[in-house]
């Protein structure tokens, strides 16, 4: 009889997670037996590229056609007709350098340790480069050689042809994907990443439960998902927006999610703070595109196990050229005094063991059986 029990209840189990595939846990990550954990013993989705540390410009190496699609996904290689070459080309260092340069790297051609290190890190799956159109530091050198008076240190952008939401949307709506039947809990981080913007300009964010009607529309999702930009499992790409006004926020269903707590503290590797990654995505949905300030909201990575929810003094001059200021907006902001946010604006669940995350994990298995 206790045979049986156990039986079934390995078997419950089982079926609670063999579908499963968002995670969203509290901060006590460290408590949570790995084997819970998602994809715990798989490598990150661009680890293999470290392997191509010290290949010189004209050698043939397996795998560089990958890396040659990782820099054409993220803008710095144009489509090419034919499927790219296993070779270092002119092509790959043409993006390389570009690449080192959007990203503060020596600007050497090369793939060296500092390069590559960037290149694995976990990042946003919004180009750095959309329709050839350069942005960040690269598409900024022929201004600062022709500007004699060009002292500004703001590295912002826009999408190409600088879309934002017209002056009678002001007041926007955001919902969430009812498939994935978010908790209070992960919504919260949503509002707060919302007040981040709201905070700086004149616009305001309230959460509806008719999503298809509401302005921003919210969803975790795995793989490809329908739009062209498929999402590659742990780390490597964390999530995408897409440009005003279309208001769509797609996150990769299969990351470590830490929903409240000191995600730095986590003993997961894998571990990423969901509200860092919101209030990035929401900086494309409001119209701002990525920046080389390492410090911004808007720089394109985020390593695991880092919080960074504050906007820099660059994010706040970028989006108040698309929006003007917020009137109580009163020009001030922790982030660039070396603080970081690791207590959370909202209010965090401070429980501990692995019963939470059990309890989420399973309630959003639930869902998917
Ligand atoms: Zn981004
Ligand atoms: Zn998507």
């Amino acid at each position: 009889m206790k045979f049986q029990v156990f039986v079934i209840a390995i078997w419950v189990f089982s079926l609670s997670f063999a579908s499963v595939s968002a995670r969203f846990f509290p901060n006590n990550i460290t408590g949570i037996p790995p084997w819970i954990l998602h994809n715990a013993t798989k490598t990150a989705a661009w680890d293999a590229f470290t392997r191509f540390a010290g290949c010189r410009p004209g050698e043939r190496r397996d795998g560089l056609s990958k890396l040659k699609r990782y820099f054409n996904y993220f803008g710095y290689i144009p489509n090419s007709p034919s499927n790219f070459t296993e070779d270092f080309d002119d092509q790959l260092e043409k993006a390389l350098r570009t690449y080192q340069q959007n990203f503060n790297l020596n600007v050497t051609g090369e793939l060296d340790n500092q390069t590559l290190q960037q290149i694995v890190r976990p990042r946003c799956g919004n180009a750095d480069i959309v329709n050839g159109t350069t942005s960040m530091n690269s598409g900024r050198s022929s201004s600062l050689h022709t500007t004699q008076h060009f002292h500004t240190t703001a590295h912002y952008s826009f999408f190409p042809g600088t879309p934002r939401w017209p002056s009678n949307r002001r007041d926007l709506t955001y919902g969430f994907l009812p498939d994935n039947g978010l908790s209070d809990e992960i919504k919260a981080v949503f509002t707060s990443a919302f007040q981040k913007w709201s905070a700086v300009i004149p616009l305001t964010f309230t959460q509806t439960d008719s999503y298809f009607l509401a302005d921003i529309r919210i969803g975790f999702y795995s793989g490809d998902h329908g739009d062209g930009e498929p999402f590659d499992g742990i780390l490597g790409t964390l999530a995408h927006a897409f440009s005003p006004t279309s208001g769509r926020l797609h996150l990769d269903m299969e990351e470590n999610w830490v929903v409240s707590g000191d995600v730095t503290r986590s003993s997961q590797a894998s571990a990423v703070d969901l509200e860092s990654v919101a209030v990035h995505e929401i900086g494309h949905l409001l119209g701002l595109g990525h920046s080389s300030v390492e410090d911004a909201i808007m720089y394109p990575s985020i390593s695991s196990r880092t919080r960074k929810v504050e906007l820099a003094n660059d994010d706040i001059q970028g989006i108040q050229v698309l929006y003007g200021n917020n009137p109580e907006f009163n020009g001030t902001t922790t982030a660039n005094t070396g603080e970081r946010d690791t207590s959370g604006g909202v209010p965090r669940y401070s429980g501990s063991g692995w019963g939470l995350a059990l309890l989420l994990a399973v309630g959003f298995a639930s869902l998917f059986l």
